[in-house]
């Protein structure tokens, strides 16, 4: 924070030429490398590690494994959330995630590779169930960092994977629902709404899944390389075309390879607005513990949340993120912006599931 604003606070004193020229202020500013090297989590892990969200036991074991195995962290990574995104249980990845307004499930990932500090990302992904591992390909095989709709789809295509409904029959019912709460006053009803005199009965809607979900995992060798990745089917009921955190580089997932790697759940725009997992390997690279950063990246959006839906009554932020943290020396840390949130981490010792540190209780 201090490091970024005194940034902002240098830019605005001196002109964009004299600025840019000033080598020593722009290698200060464009990376962070000499503070890196500065700092003793430059040093390698003993083991892998790797770090997910809640949803993400199966993923960091298999990040691990493939690891130890010889596999490029960013392989492995996306390996790892594969197995979630195929899971038609988790209504908040991949196949079996919750759709859009229109009952249609529209994918978004990101991978970022810390030794060649490459990106590949899609965006409103229709019918391809593993958008992680198609965003792995623009990475690989193109000069891009970023396709979206139809482009991405027909990418995938052209790359061999299979397009099917990923629209399971659960997902499918929860929308129905959510389609028919909608409003008393248009023509969709419910099964138990059909009732005589039209006296619709006033419905308890909070048990229609909505989801706060997403997969974000970030994993690091022993060699000290590091790699990120998250994957989502986005605000459950979102209107076509809206895009969230996950796919955008340096919002849901960023990775520096001298430093370490984060990444975002929960409200999109709010991390968008923040450059959320940005901050947080900034403040790793300003030698902040990574729960520290992520904290702090937290506070960020709290103090920048101004509209009143979005704030309960003692002002602070009515809805969650959670960033998840990952050094280069293997250190790791997660915080949530409120309530009883959990992650995932193997530490190279075992695969569990931890609490995350609430900003506010
Ligand atoms: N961050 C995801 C998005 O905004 C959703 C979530 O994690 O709940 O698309």
């Amino acid at each position: 924070m201090a490091y970024c604003s005194g940034i902002l606070r240098h830019m605005s004193d001196i002109n964009r030429r004299d600025f840019l020229s000033t080598s020593a202020a722009a290698a200060a500013i464009i990376t962070p490398v000499s503070l890196a090297r500065k700092q003793p989590h430059a040093r390698k892990p003993r083991a892998p590690v790797a770090i997910s969200s809640g949803n993400g036991l199966p993923a960091v074991n298999k990040a691990v494994e493939l690891i130890r195995e010889g596999a490029d962290p960013v392989d492995a990574i996306v390996a790892g959330v594969g197995i979630v995104e195929d899971d038609p249980n988790d209504m908040s990845v991949g196949y079996g995630g919750l759709p859009n307004e229109r009952g249609e499930v529209e994918l978004d990932a990101c991978v970022m590779h810390g030794p060649s500090h490459k990106a590949g990302s899609v965006a409103g992904l229709r019918r391809i169930k593993n958008p992680a591992a198609v965003a792995l390909r623009v990475l690989r095989l193109t000069n891009h960092a970023m396709l979206v709709g139809e482009g991405a789809l027909e990418f995938a295509r052209g790359q061999g994977f299979k397009e099917e409904n990923l629209l399971t029959n659960r997902a499918r019912e929860a929308w129905l629902r959510w389609r028919a709460e909608l409003s008393r006053t248009d023509d969709w009803l419910t099964e138990d709404q059909q009732v005589p005199n039209d006296v619709v009965p006033l419905r308890d809607t909070s048990d229609i899944p909505f989801t706060e979900g997403t997969i974000h995992c970030s994993a690091v060798d022993t060699n000290g390389d590091l790699a990120g990745v998250t994957s989502t089917s986005g605000l459950s009921y979102k209107i076509p075309g809206r895009v969230g955190d996950s796919p955008i580089i340096g919002a849901g997932n960023f990775t520096d390879n001298l430093v370490g790697s984060a990444g975002a759940t929960g409200r999109g725009e709010s991390v968008i607005k923040s450059c959320g997992a940005f901050q947080v390997v900034q403040h790793m690279a300003n030698g902040d513990e990574p729960t520290e950063a992520c904290l702090k990246a937290l506070k960020w959006i709290a103090n920048h949340t101004r509209r009143g839906r979005l704030r309960n009554e003692r002002g602070e932020p009515n809805f969650q993120v959670t960033f998840y943290a990952l050094r280069k020396d293997g250190a790791y840390g997660s915080a949530c912006m409120r309530g009883r949130r959990t992650f995932a981490i193997h530490d190279g010792a075992d695969g569990r599931i931890e609490r995350c540190t609430p900003l506010y209780e």
